[in-house]
């Protein structure tokens, strides 16, 4: 069991927060830059849905990259295994999540795997839907039922701030579109990239999520299946091989679960069966993952054992 009493949460959310000034908020995205690096939330959510939290608990925060296994999911649960992995591989790469090179190197544009930019966006042109609103309302409705809340939208701000600015990931789009791996229009495609990236949430909604993924599928709250087993197995996969950027492998040998975090400075945990952790801690390390967020996986390792391994 990790941690099921708040005082002693919160104890560790202050340790953790004394590190903040010694990251960095993202500003590629200019709407972040506008996050306090001194926010820290963290919640716990266990089988039973009781949920143990502390911090900056009603901040909210757009996914970003965690929003990625999000549409994995769904387009795994619209196409099935074979069609999704003919498009996006399933191997971790040692590039940043923006990086255009192994397009060029590896078969006919075909990005490594769903976590970094060019596999998300690939997976993003596969949403359902006639239009980018509706395929945005599919995604929407989707997220609603992992976090229990029917007011879940996207920022509109954080959207357009990325989808004004988002030439590299643009670029992604069009080398992907050359090499047949994607089809339609990349402006489309970029519409519900950024506002999926930019659904807004609070930790308690993201614990939530991570889980659902930990409890291979059933919303712990409702009681619910929400996503088949095996959806639930691959995504938790891949946050253990590349849910933590180039830093995956560090990250599996000092906390050993699986994770995903984003710009943001979320990160989403997901325990096989014992909890899910949504955290949120704005200041960024080099890597590009959760500073704070960071230091206190750290904490909650060494008080509560949290390693699959
Ligand atoms: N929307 C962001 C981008 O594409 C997500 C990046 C991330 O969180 O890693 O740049």
């Amino acid at each position: 069991m990790a941690c099921q009493r708040e005082d002693e949460l919160q104890e560790l959310v202050d340790e953790a927060r004394k590190i903040a000034y010694e990251g960095k908020v993202a500003n590629y995205i200019p709407a972040l830059q506008k996050q306090n690096p001194e926010v820290l939330s963290c919640a716990i959510t266990y089988p039973n849905g009781k949920c143990v939290s502390a911090g900056d608990i009603n901040q909210s925060f757009s996914l970003q990259s965690i929003s990625k296994i999000i549409t994995l999911a769904i387009v795994l649960m619209d196409y099935g295994v074979d069609h999704v992995f003919h498009k996006v591989g399933m191997e971790p790469t040692g590039d940043p999540f923006n990086s255009i090179v192994k397009l060029e190197t590896s078969s006919q544009a075909k990005p490594l795997n769903p976590m970094i930019n060019a596999g998300a966006l690939a997976v993003t042109s596969m949403i359902k839907g006639k239009n980018a609103e509706e395929k945005v309302e599919y995604i929407l409705k989707f997220v609603r039922k992992l976090c229990n809340d029917p007011d879940i939208t996207y920022c509109n701000d954080v959207a357009i701030s990325e989808f004004t600015t988002s030439f590299l990931n643009r670029s992604l789009c069009y080398y992907m579109k050359g090499g047949g791996v994607i089809h339609g229009n990349v402006e489309e495609i970029m519409e519900v990239y950024t506002k999926h990236c930019a659904i807004s949430m609070n930790s308690l909604h993201l614990a939530n999520v991570g889980a659902v993924f930990a409890m291979n599928g059933v919303n712990p709250v409702t009681g619910e299946r929400v996503m088949p087993k095996e959806v639930a197995r691959i995504c938790k996969t891949f946050m253990v091989t590349c849910g933590m950027y180039n830093a995956s492998g560090e990250f599996a040998i000092k906390i050993g679960i699986p994770a995903k975090s984003g710009v943001s400075g979320g990160i989403m945990c997901s325990v096989p069966g014992r909890f899910g952790i949504g955290i949120f801690g704005p200041p960024l390390n080099d890597i590009g993952n959760s500073h704070t967020g960071m230091k206190l996986l750290e904490l909650l390792q060494e008080k509560y054992d949290l390693s699959m391994f």
